[in-house]
């Protein structure tokens, strides 16, 4: 008799649906039992996630946690990614996007320039995420006026921006302290700042690859000053460099610290490493994106959201992470120069249809967000 070939179910097998979760966990069962139960995972335990060779099991438990905190829902924002200069004072081994003043590629934006653009888009921004190199010629009203230009534009749209190392550069330069740099900017429009500069808090690497950039203490006390005033914030960890999996674990361990402490985290953001060597073996595969998201989702039981930044690791990767912990995709993102002048070969804008089709094809709700996580429109 004839056999249809493809899916199908013997009848000594368990009804469909019906998953022997214990016994694909192998020898990670006793941590899905934590998991299960809601409880917090150790350093110990984060390091097994991250060697482990099960990666449907540890996308499995990720994507629990990811259901239990945000169900099927995913993230996007309507956002446009400004780099107001790249002229900096420090020289990060990692960074392919600094220039020095003078040097061929250095640019600074004028705030006509900056506000000309948001004029003419503004009604495709729901946000704005800016950041910059280090520089050391622009007076203390660029920063504030920058700011308060924007608002005056469109009021409505959120302001995303200078990292905790920028922040820190700022107090540095002008004589201020970082909390009156933070009030002010938050005076002249400031919403939240983003995650970068974090890079990996392990003192071995820091003084390897970026020895005169803050400390991992000092990223820690900026950003723990910033959500005292009621400027939130993310959390990145740049990854697939020269850091061990044990410094991986460790940063998210110290993220998940402040988090207990301040609640003032939304999302979680691991970005991979783009090398600027053509056939370097130090850069962060499919499955290490895979990874960094999962672990990152069981570690991080306090923070609202993952990230999955397609920008980093590609948007297909990303749409597969949805269901291994991410439920946040980033967004339309435009002019991103920092990880492409490193060479990455994604695309440099995602329109919101395009993002809609990614989360939908993954099974997923699409939700335009704003700044804060509120919903605009969802896409059910
Ligand atoms: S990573 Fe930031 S601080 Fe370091 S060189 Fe690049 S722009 Fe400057």
């Amino acid at each position: 008799m004839f056999e249809p070939i493809g899916p199908h179910v013997q009848k000594n097998e368990p009804e469909p649906g019906y998953v022997e979760e214990m016994h694909l966990m192998g020898d990670l069962e006793d941590i899905y039992r934590k998991v299960s139960n809601g409880e917090r995972l150790t350093r110990e335990e984060g390091v097994r996630l991250y060697n482990t060779d099960n990666i449907l099991a540890l996308g499995h438990m990720a994507n629990l946690v990811r259901e239990r905190i945000n169900g099927a829902n995913t993230y996007f924002v309507k956002n446009y990614y400004l780099n107001y200069t790249n002229i900096c004072e420090l020289d990060c081994k990692f960074c392919s996007f600094y220039r020095k003043e003078g040097q061929e590629g250095a640019f600074l934006m004028s705030l006509d320039q900056i506000f000309n653009i948001v004029k003419g888009d503004k009604e495709n921004i729901t946000e704005m995420h800016m950041v910059g190199g280090l520089h050391n010629g622009l007076p203390y009203d660029y920063y504030l006026d920058l700011l308060r230009g924007i608002k005056k534009i469109d009021p409505r749209i959120y302001i995303k921006a200078f990292t905790a190392v920028e922040i820190e550069f700022f107090a540095r330069l002008y004589g201020l302290t970082v909390e009156r740099v933070l009030l002010d900017l938050k005076e002249a429009g400031l919403d939240a700042m983003p995650g970068g500069g974090a890079e990996i808090f392990s003192q071995r690497v820091r003084e390897k690859m970026f020895a005169d950039k803050i400390g991992a203490e000092e990223w820690i006390s900026v950003i723990k000053t910033a959500h005292r005033l009621g400027i939130p914030s993310n959390a990145t960890m740049l990854y697939g460099h020269m850091e061990k999996v044990e410094e991986r674990v460790d940063h998210l361990i110290r993220l998940r610290e402040v988090q207990d402490e301040t609640k003032g985290f939304f999302a979680f953001i691991p970005l991979a490493y783009h090398p600027h060597v053509e056939d370097s073996t130090q850069w962060a595969t499919g499955i290490d994106n895979l990874k960094s998201i999962a672990v990152g989702r069981l570690m991080l039981d306090n923070f609202p959201h993952i990230k999955a930044y397609w920008i980093s690791m590609g948007p297909k990767v990303a749409q597969i992470s949805l269901s291994f912990g991410a439920d946040d995709l980033d967004g339309t993102v435009r002019d991103e120069r920092v990880f492409h002048m490193a060479g990455a070969s994604t695309e440099n804008a995602l329109t919101k249809r395009q993002l809609v089709k990614l989360i939908k094809d993954a099974g997923r709700v699409p939700i335009e967000r704003d700044a804060l996580y509120h919903a605009i429109e969802g896409f059910a």
